[in-house]
């Protein structure tokens, strides 16, 4: 909330409570964020009418007393939209955290309130994936945002020893549940748990909300200690053997993603739970959270997680590598990356007028150049070229034209259904990854998102083994059962060879795991992908690849990682499509500029291309990609399985199907066969390249009306993020450039007026 808070006025308007004294609008300010809640009261029994005319007068005085002109307006229940429809100069934010229409009680007219407000809302935030899933549908800009959880504060609970008192006398074992409790628990459940194990105790902590108490499970290892302070938590937590979520497998918790699960975690509590969705979804194969569908399964469960708890050593690094990829910091960076990108949509118009308007006087400054009929022009339509031309036109008023030699937009991330109607890749499998919020959330504006995470095996042995190297993959290669990440770091300390200076890919490999791995791994693979021996190649390119301690097997740990839902042809689709801007596809640079005259040129093609070979051929790899498809659903347990064996003329093969998530009775796969010649794919990270690349960077600098952007013009093994990231930031240059130089434009305009 800090940014918020500093930046903005921030008013909680909570849902009504009832009055005995006529409508009245309680408000309190929290005095270190400001933060205002404002609490209307209303009596009882007004009509549906009067009770929303009410609300929103209420309302109307706090936007009027706040004296923003644009306000966001941010709802966690539709039913607040029912008075708020048709406030102005607002961004509408819906932050769905439930199927509310799903839970007892819930008010008939929600669903329709919710489509309403589906509608109006600029931006939609769900409570987990799942929900993601059922709502993605409804909305262009929709974003899954899975409960994070505040670690340093639930951690306490591993060292905390002072019992609160009214914990303090209960026996142990202790089984404990704290959250709200509701029609979603199980109680037949708890009360099967209880009847069956004398000896456990149940503690249930949180108010009973919407059923009858009397209908809770009663036993006297049962025990309920009523609603506790979020503050209070960490201590009860502390005094349980493990952590309970006894939810009831319906249609009420079919959606949820229970904030519980990471808090007890943080805890370092083993947690049962019943098969709840986005549960299974996240923790099904951690060693600390054990779930069961059926009620002696579940009985069970609460055993094993009893005598699992008595052994942290050999679970709590794989909690602990889980809790340091989530944190609230990292949901709200997002969330507010998105809510400022909504809030700039919501402006575009008034951009757009300043920008005509302060172009109005360049015509005649520029008497002496021909017509032309784009102002700037890029050239590819890949990442690089696409999201130039799209904040060119967009945010600077210019119109672009956009051309590209190949016969297609996107680039090397272009993608098609081939003639079975599978959707693959062109120029090989592209994965989506990246750690930065913004460029997610740039990139969101033009897609929705499929979550994906990548998993890759290598063929090694006879074997597939999961890739990046873990503590699986030396299990299984070398039959050793080493449980933790210590024992796994102690068996690579035994192997690695000390490298005083790390330069090759080689060196890292090495130094990382040892030869025998590297061997087995990576230096097949690497003569196969680069012509050379990693002992030649810089230390970047195999960097790119970790070892691990530990049992994760996913092949990238950035924070977000998705697909792009409808893929990423129809993402540059929608990039392009402005009004400002043109693309001609199959044209050649050359062809275009011998015609035409532009302000300026944005070239995302090879730069020694550009310069006509200057200096000598900048070295790229090549591949070959050979597309199948087979007449089966599936070919391999994942994404992408990488062959090593110098003696396999391919590096890996890719599945599609795992990427994009498509139901089809076949299945495409693309094989890589690495190349000399061929479409530069690759730059060669050398040394001797790098510095070939400085001469044509320096004759690059010097042309001061093109900007060079992109894999190929800057010489960079560049991921698709990365690219973005840097056409972004090229942007802002040339931007922040152009307004000095209007500015300064406009000002001899008038002097000479004045003349
Ligand atoms: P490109 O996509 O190459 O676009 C440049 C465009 O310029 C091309 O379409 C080209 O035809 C056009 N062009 C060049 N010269 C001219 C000219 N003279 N006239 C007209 N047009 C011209 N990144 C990831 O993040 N995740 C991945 O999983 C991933 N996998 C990859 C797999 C492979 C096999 C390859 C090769 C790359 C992969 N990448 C991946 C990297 C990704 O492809 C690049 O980062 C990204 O596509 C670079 O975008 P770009 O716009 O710089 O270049
Ligand atoms: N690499 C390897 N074996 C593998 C995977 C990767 O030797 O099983 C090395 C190889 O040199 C490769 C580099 O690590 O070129 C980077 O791999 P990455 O998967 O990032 O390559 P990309 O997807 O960019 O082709």
């Amino acid at each position: 909330m800090t940014r918020f808070a500093t930046r903005q006025r921030v008013v909680f308007f909570e849902e009504p409570v009832a009055s005995n004294d006529g409508v009245r609008l309680h408000t309190k300010t929290c005095p270190r964020s400001g933060v205002v809640v404002a609490t209307p009261a209303l009596p009882d029994g007004l009509a549906a009418e009067e009770r929303n005319a009410s609300l929103r007068r209420m309302l109307d005085q706090l936007l009027a007393a706040s004296g923003v002109r644009h306000s966001v307006l941010w709802f966690y229940t539709p039913m607040m939209f029912a008075f708020a429809s048709d406030i102005e100069r607002t961004t509408v934010v819906y932050d769905c955290m439930d199927e509310l229409s799903h839970f007892r009680f819930a008010p008939p007219e929600l669903p329709a309130l919710e489509s309403a407000l589906m509608r109006r809302a600029d931006v939609v935030f769900t409570g987990g994936y799942s929900l993601f899933e059922a709502r993605q549908d409804r909305h262009d800009n929709i974003h899954p945002f899975p409960s994070s959880v505040d670690t340093a504060h639930f951690a306490a609970a591993r060292t905390l020893r002072d019992e609160p008192a009214d914990q303090a006398a209960i026996p142990r074992p202790r089984l404990g549940f704290f959250g709200v409790i509701d029609e979603r628990m199980d109680c037949d459940l708890v009360a099967h748990l209880a009847a069956s194990h004398p000896e456990w105790h149940v503690v249930m902590i949180g108010p009973v909300v919407k059923i009858d108490p009397a209908t809770l499970p009663r036993a006297r290892n049962v025990h309920y200690l009523g609603a506790k302070s979020y503050d209070q938590l960490p201590a009860y937590l502390a005094g349980w053997n493990a952590a309970l979520m006894p939810f009831a497998i319906n249609e009420a918790t079919r959606f949820i993603s229970p904030t519980k699960t990471l808090e007890y975690l943080a805890g370092g509590r083993v947690v049962v739970s019943t098969p709840v969705r986005d549960v299974v979804r996240h923790y099904d194969k951690m060693s600390a959270v054990q779930i069961a569908s059926t009620r002696d399964g579940f009985i069970e469960a609460c055993g094993a997680a009893l005598r699992i708890a008595k052994t942290p050593a050999l679970w709590m690094d794989e909690v602990d590598t889980l809790l340091e990829r989530v944190s609230w910091k990292a949901t709200f960076d997002r969330m507010a990356a998105l809510l400022d990108s909504a809030v700039a949509r919501n402006k575009p118009k008034a951009v757009a007028e300043a920008v005509r308007s302060s172009r109005i006087a360049l015509p005649a400054l520029r008497l002496d150049r021909r017509y032309k009929p784009a102002e700037i022009l890029v050239v590819g339509a890949g990442f690089a070229g696409s999201v130039m031309a799209e904040r060119l036109a967009a945010r600077s008023g210019k119109r672009v034209l956009v051309v590209d030699r190949r016969p297609h937009i996107a680039g090397n991330a272009y993608d098609a259904r081939d003639a079975s109607g599978v959707l693959f890749h062109k120029y090989g499998p592209h994965i989506f990854h990246t750690n930065a919020a913004e460029i997610f959330s740039y990139l969101s504006g033009f897609t929705r998102w499929r979550p994906y995470e990548h998993r890759v095996l290598a063929r090694v042995a006879g074997m597939d083994l999961p890739m990046p190297i873990n503590r699986t993959t030396i299990n299984r290669l070398y039959g050793l059962a080493l449980s933790s990440d210590d024992e796994a770091a102690a068996f690579l300390a035994d192997r690695v060879e000390p490298v005083p200076h790390i330069r090759t890919s080689e060196d890292v490999v090495v130094s990382k795991v040892g030869r025998d791995l590297f061997e087995r791994f990576f230096q097949g693979y690497t003569r196969k992908q680069w012509g050379m021996d990693a002992s030649e190649l810089d230390k970047s390119v195999a960097a790119r690849v970790p070892a691990r301690t530990n049992t994760d097997d996913r092949y990238f740990t950035d924070a977000f990682q998705f697909m792009p839902r409808d893929g990423y042809s129809r993402l540059f689709e929608n990039m392009l499509d402005h009004p400002l801007i043109d693309v001609q596809v199959d044209t050649e640079y050359r062809d275009v500029i011998r015609e035409t005259v532009f302000d300026h040129v944005v070239f995302t093609g090879p730069v020694d291309e550009y310069f006509d070979f200057r200096f000598g051929k900048l070295p790229y790899r090549s591949l070959q990609f050979r597309h199948v498809t087979l007449d089966q659903t599936q070919f391999q347990p994942v994404g992408t399985v990488n062959y090593p064996d110098e003696e396999v003329p391919y590096t890996r093969v890719t599945e599609y199907k795992h990427l994009t998530g498509q139901m089809h009775d076949k299945t495409t796969l693309t094989y890589e066969y690495p190349a000399a010649e061929g479409d530069p794919y690759y730059p060669v990270p050398r040394p001797e390249n790098q510095a070939l690349f400085k001469r044509y960077e320096a004759l690059a600098r010097a042309e001061t009306d093109v900007t060079f952007v992109g894999r190929l013009a800057t010489y960079r093994y560049y991921n698709m993020d990365q690219v973005v990231g840097q056409a972004l930031s090229a942007f802002k240059t040339l931007s922040r450039k152009w307004s000095g130089s209007v500015r300064d434009t406009l000002g001899a305009t008038v002097m000479t007026a004045g003349e």
